[in-house]
């Protein structure tokens, strides 16, 4: 099986009702490389906004995810979205322990609880995994990726279809970011992690399947000699997700 590109737009905690309208609309109306997949994922308060301008475009092709979901069904929990709620109205995608929600306090095993929930309830799932400078530095690496990943098999999650891995090393992430991750050490990494899904005891064929998007200061300069190594499936896009330049992400294959 060919793995479809796919370019994430984490637009995090940022943007207002009129800003968010401009992003957009600018990429409703852009020239998109119609053999990549296109998730976009605003800050909740804005998603059916978003929703509603997509809908209206002519191009169908970019989905909308939300930034975070709970696991638990819907009922008493102030502050929380549910899975039912994401996608009776629509939104059929989700990030899932991206670092800075790990970071919050959000353990493996709750990521864990949260991506299995997401995918009963019918949810496809970003799943962000990755690594600190430290843990890099001491060569934990894989170990650290393992185990982010293993947590969501053992919280029960046998096939693995409908998720996609973004590998977003904490160093590369944001404005305090140290570096984008090169090519190289992003693909040796990416292949390690297909090494893990390989002996990981998945339905299928995961290895060969799953989608592994990298993430960390990915911007229309460096996006194309990484989606050049054979393991980069796509990208998870922050800052520049909400400039001009996400387009010639997106675009970076064609
Ligand atoms: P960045 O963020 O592209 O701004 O480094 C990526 C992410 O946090 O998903």
């Amino acid at each position: 099986m060919t793995r479809k590109f796919l370019v994430g737009g984490n637009f995090k905690m940022t943007g207002s009702r009129a800003a968010i309208g401009e992003i957009v609309g600018r990429l409703a109306k852009a020239d998109l490389d119609p053999n990549v997949e296109v998730v976009i994922a605003p800050t909740s308060l804005y998603i059916f906004q978003a929703l509603e301008i997509l809908q209206n475009a002519s191009n169908k092709q970019i989905q909308i995810a939300a930034q975070n979901v709970y696991h638990e069904k819907p009922g008493a929990h102030t502050g929380e979205i549910s899975v039912e709620q994401l996608k009776q109205d629509g939104i059929n995608w989700t990030l899932l322990g991206h670092s800075e929600r790990r970071q919050a306090g959000e353990s493996d095993e709750l990521v864990a609880r949260k991506t299995k929930a997401a995918l009963d309830g019918g949810l496809k799932v970003i799943l962000c995994i990755g690594e600190s400078a430290d843990e890099r530095r001491d060569g934990k690496t894989e170990e650290v990726n393992a185990r982010q990943l293993q947590a969501v098999i053992d919280a029960g999650v046998k096939d693995w279809s409908n998720i996609v891995i973004a590998y977003e090393p904490i160093w590369a992430i944001g404005a305090k970011a140290l570096r984008a991750a090169t090519p190289e050490e992003a693909q040796g990494t990416h292949a390690e992690i297909r090494k893990w899904l390989a002996s990981a005891g998945l339905e299928g064929n995961a290895a060969e399947d799953t989608r592994i998007l990298y993430g960390g200061s990915v911007n229309a300069a460096n996006s194309k000699s990484l989606a050049s190594q054979p393991d980069i499936d796509g990208f998870l896009v922050g800052g520049a997700s909400l400039k001009p330049e996400f387009i010639d992400i997106i675009n970076c294959t064609r």
